[in-house]
């Protein structure tokens, strides 16, 4: 009987986006989840096979041949091609996008190989081969030298050999005293295993509770927020959860931000589960990477670790997830299929029963509130693990200091706090967020910021029209020459930063020596795990940085930090800003005092009683949480009503525009044809913006701009659903670049 394959080709392409059936030659071997290769078009290209049947309903002159097939075994997980189903049905996108997403970039079209190694080892009995040594150490040197290695090792790596040695390889071959055996090696990345930690005895009583209700979702599907502060021992529950599905013969997938930024955690995993580990992240070389997938894919590493792809990861049998610092916006892709891993591992969890944990210190707004309405179960861990207490913090108002004539970029108490620190011979970590595409504005004497008029949200400054905007509704204005709300004119462009911290650090402690941290330092492969290692063996006092700095450090000599400037992201125009700073100040404070040493934190800030400030300070979760919610309802931000993004990008700015203007008609096209009962509540529910720059206006040489659209949960939203799936169906006519979002993580 005439088998028929059917096949996604591997074009990412809508026109293409079904199965196509080839007829697959008698003798063929295939099973699903393997690619093959096919004739499409004129060309030949590769395909995945997801289907084997008996029957067609394509016309028999109509069908061709596989050409061959690719793969020895399945690439694909049976669960992975489901999975792949729900993304394409989820994110938009093509079957093929989807599977891609399945297998290591470098697998397709066969750029990398795995890398066999020859192990020699004696074709003879040992004795036998000592005697021949012997008898032949006169005349033929290096093949007795060769035999006595053999028989001294068992076996030995052809590559290794001492080079005078070499040579002797082929004759004992041809002599039939020595074999050669190609096997499989594996590539291992690097890891830095000063940085790992140690065991603890016991667990505590919350961990306990914590481990035991994430053992009981394991098998069912259960989903769990661990919420618990830093320092209160969540990697240790998600350790031992692992553990736990391993003994049980389970698979695990561990997620972290971003590898590099988190080196530690890889360690304390690697040290734990040694060779059952398999890493996976963008800094490893295609070799390396494709190696780490072969050994999950093989079976032969259980427990895969890895930024927001890992989970990906072709384990079988999964029986636990963990999405570590679940708040983290590097967990959403930005590229197309826009996956958000949280919501793939949810789906994952569903369709396996692992358990799903998501874990944070300052879980998202939107997590924990999907935990208080009970779709997560809410774990809770308020204290940090033995002695260990929270730093002790400071807030410093930085318009007193502008009033006492203090003109630096460091506060009094900053400079006694870093003093003394040095002093008692321990470690500070001083944070200065400088990243953001534009700056907002504010008062440096009363620290008032310039909001919008109708949104209350801090207006961003353009350089390039020289104008205030407003994000969220469009709004400008131009820039105040003297401050609104106290006259003052030291009203200022906030952001300027580093090179003036250095300076003033340089001149305070001429004998402290600085490490910096940064875009500008971590260029190159491990830079991050030697700057951090580095830190960790006391090479340096002091180690200044960016958000890179404010992750999974764990130092046990560090017992000051200082946050430079508190307010850098607190007014970003995007009203998603307060958010992020209370997590940012929470992580940077929690990095302070997690050994023995009692901690402190120093926060410098022009807007001391701002609720975000107050209790990051105080590490309030829940108080923010409510005041966070009320300000969302307020300013109509999620979970209160959806928003829609569209982002247009292109070189040619007069193009961009023009298909911003097309996608604007269409959009008001779409909405004219809602249902006429619907119309009131559409009025009231869900606003249309005028389409304008995007906060970053250019990036990279391309013009951005943005098509905003908000509407009320309920009826709104959905009308808000269908007005999203319109839009994507349409091709921008100058063809820019066009991303389409709902409630995007930022919005830059
Ligand atoms: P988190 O992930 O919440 O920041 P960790 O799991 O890293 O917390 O724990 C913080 C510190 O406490 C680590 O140094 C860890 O080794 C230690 N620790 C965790 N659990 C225990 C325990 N049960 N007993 C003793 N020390 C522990
Ligand atoms: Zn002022
Ligand atoms: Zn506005």
């Amino acid at each position: 009987m005439t088998r028929y394959a059917r096949v996604i080709v591997d074009v990412a392409h809508s026109d293409v986006d079904r199965l196509f059936d080839y007829i697959l030659p008698d003798g063929m071997e295939a099973v699903p989840g393997m690619r093959l290769r096919i004739p499409f078009g004129h060309r030949m290209r590769e395909g995945y096979l997801l289907e084997i049947r008996n029957e067609t309903d394509v016309p028999q002159d109509k069908l061709k041949q596989v050409s061959a097939v690719i793969d020895p075994e399945p690439v694909i997980l049976p669960h992975l091609v489901d999975l792949a189903r729900f993304i394409a049905r989820k994110y938009h996108c093509t079957m093929a996008e989807a599977l891609r997403l399945m297998i290591p970039a470098q697998m397709r079209g066969e750029r990398v190989k795995a890398r066999e190694q020859a192990i020699l080892r004696l074709a003879v009995p040992r004795d036998e081969a000592l005697e021949e040594s012997e008898k032949i150490r006169k005349k033929a040197k290096r093949q007795s030298e060769l035999l006595c290695l053999l028989a001294e090792k068992g076996e030995y790596p052809r590559a290794a050999l001492p080079q005078e040695m070499a040579g002797a390889v082929l004759p004992l071959l041809r002599k039939g005293l020595i074999q050669s055996e190609n096997r499989r090696e594996h590539r291992r990345p690097y890891v830095e295993s000063a940085l790992a930690g140690s065991i603890p005895d016991k667990l505590t009583g919350t961990q306990k509770l914590c481990l035991d209700r994430i053992l009981s979702g394991m098998g069912r599907g259960g989903r769990f927020l661990l919420h618990g502060v830093t320092g209160s021992g969540k990697t240790e529950v998600y350790l031992q959860a692992a553990q736990k599905a391993l003994d049980k013969g389970l698979g695990v997938i561990i997620l972290v931000p971003e590898i590099s930024l988190t080196p530690q955690m890889t360690a304390r995993i690697l040290s734990r589960f040694g060779d059952q580990v398999a890493v996976l992240h963008s800094r490893l070389s295609a070799g390396e990477r494709y190696d780490q997938w072969c050994l999950l894919r093989e079976g032969k590493a259980r427990v895969a670790v890895g930024a927001r792809s890992a989970i990906f990861a072709p384990v079988e049998n999964l029986g636990l997830i963990v999405i570590d610092e679940e708040h983290e916006s590097s967990y959403s892709s930005e590229h197309t299929p826009r996956y958000r891993a949280s919501e793939v591992a949810e789906e994952l969890s569903r369709m396996s029963g692992a358990a799903l944990v998501l874990g944070s210190a300052t879980p998202s707004v939107l997590t924990y509130h999907r935990a208080l309405e009970g779709e997560l179960e809410l774990l809770s861990m308020p204290m940090r693990v033995g002695t260990a207490k929270q730093p002790s913090v400071t807030v410093v108002d930085m318009r007193r200091e502008l009033a006492m004539g203090n003109r630096g970029v460091l506060s009094g108490a900053m400079v006694e706090g870093l003093r003394s620190c040095f002093a008692r011979g321990e470690q500070a970590v001083l944070f200065l967020n400088r990243r953001g595409f534009a700056g907002f504005v504010s008062c440096r004497a009363c620290g008032e910021v310039i909001r919008c008029e109708h949104c209350d949200i801090s207006m961003t400054y353009h350089r390039s029209v020289n104008l205030l905007q407003c994000h969220y509704c469009g709004a400008s204005r131009p820039l105040p020459k003297v401050c609104p709300s106290c006259g003052s004119r030291s009203i200022a462009l906030f952001g300027d930063g580093t090179e003036k911290l250095e300076a003033q650090l340089a001149s305070l402690f001429p004998d402290i020596r600085v490490l910096r941290m940064d875009a500008d330092t971590t260029r190159t492969k491990n830079s991050h795990e030697q700057i951090l290692s580095a830190f960790a063996r006391g090479e340096a006092q002091i180690l200044i940085g960016t958000q890179m700095i404010t992750k999974g450090l764990d130092f046990e000599r560090v017992t000051m930090v200082g946050v430079v400037a508190a307010d850098l992201s607190l007014f970003h125009g995007d009203g998603l800003g307060t958010e992020r700073t209370f997590q940012l100040i929470c992580q940077v404070c929690g990095r302070a005092g997690r050994g023995e040493l009692p901690g402190t934190a120093v926060i410098q800030t022009y807007v001391p009683n701002h609720y975000v400030i107050r209790c990051a300070a105080r590490n309030e979760y829940e108080a923010f949480y409510r005041r966070e919610m009320q300000e969302r309802q307020a300013r109509l931000l999620p979970p209160f009503v959806r928003v829609m993004r569209l982002i247009l990008s292109g070189e040619d700015e007069d193009a961009v525009l023009e298909d911003l203007t097309y996608f604007r008609s269409e959009a008001e096209k779409a909405l004219e044809n809602i249902p006429e009962k619907y119309v009131n509540e559409v009025q009231d529910s869900l606003i249309l913006l005028e389409g304008m720059k995007a906060p970053a206006e250019r990036i990279r040489g391309f013009y951005r701009y943005q098509l905003l659209c908000r509407a009320k949960e309920g009826r709104g939203a959905e009308i808000l659903e269908r007005l999203f799936s319109r839009l994507e169906e349409c091709a921008p006519p100058r063809s820019s670049h066009a991303a389409l979002e709902i409630n995007p993580n930022t919005m830059i």
